[in-house]
């Protein structure tokens, strides 16, 4: 019986059906480097299982990045610390070690605007990104009109669930703009659902206790904040706006 050779286009094919792009993708490259440097059996197929192996991790780090919504990418190296000096950055820095998140406590980031809170907020998302956790960014306008919305159409439990899932969930500019009662229930909703399960970082340009101008129901908003800040890092940004710095 004459031995069928598959020709490597028809190998690249079998390869991406059984859903190995990692080593289609490069299949012909190692080839001929194993024909260049002459290389044993062992040495080539361990090569293209390595190849694999990083192509399924680099895809896993883009769908965690692109899932997490960040606005920009800017880490901790990018912060300029001196420039506001009433933080301590001892306190940031322990903050991107992550614990809280292992702990699912929270971060609250007060200050006025231009102050750092949404840089600091996803720098700290980034780390955790760094190591394969789930993040999602939004601003707390857009996540509530979202909850909203499903509320019209009776997908409230599976759109709440988006906001459940992630390992650090950023809620962006709580305060802006006050709350219709009907959303503040749904505010409340994430921060109990998620309490003690998983970790939020807020970012608000108002005061707690000012929390109930924002959230109208007094009531609710003692029964949330209570819940929010029980375990919880205040990170206070007492300083200019870096958008109006001076430069040199
Ligand atoms: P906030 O969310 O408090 O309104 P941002 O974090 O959006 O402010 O900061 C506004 C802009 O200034 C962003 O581009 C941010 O990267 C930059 N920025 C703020 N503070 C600093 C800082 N201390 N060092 C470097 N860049 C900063
Ligand atoms: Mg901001």
């Amino acid at each position: 019986m004459t031995k069928q050779i598959l020709p490597v286009s028809a190998i690249e094919k079998k390869l991406k059906e059984f859903r190995l792009s990692g080593i289609a993708d490069i299949l012909e490259v190692r080839i001929k480097q194993a024909t260049d440097e002459d290389l044993g059996y062992t040495e080539f197929l361990g090569l293209l299982l390595e190849d694999e192996t990083n192509k399924r991790s680099e895809n896993r780090r883009i769908k965690l990045y692109r899932g997490s919504h960040l606005p920009y990418e800017k880490g901790i190296e990018d912060f300029d610390f001196t420039f506001q000096p009433s933080l301590k950055k001892q306190e940031i820095l322990e903050l991107a070690t992550l614990k809280f998140v292992e702990k699912k406590a929270n971060i609250l980031f007060l200050g006025q605007p231009g102050t750092g809170k949404t840089h600091l907020s996803v720098a700290i998302a980034l780390q955790a990104l760094g190591r394969n956790k789930t993040v999602l960014f939004t601003s707390v306008w857009d996540m509530i009109s979202q909850l909203q919305q499903s509320r019209a159409d009776y997908s409230y439990y599976k759109k709440l669930q988006i906001y459940l899932k992630p390992d650090v969930l950023i809620l962006d500019e709580l305060g802006y703009r006050s709350m219709a009662e009907k959303t503040v229930e749904d505010f409340f909703d994430i921060v109990s659902k998620r309490y003690e399960k998983g970790s939020i970082i807020i970012t608000s340009n108002r005061a707690v206790n000012e929390w109930d101008k924002v959230f109208i129901d007094k009531t609710l908003t003692t029964a949330l904040v209570d819940r929010f800040l029980h375990h919880c890092s205040v990170i206070e940004i007492k300083g200019e706006s870096y958008r109006f710095r001076k430069r040199d």
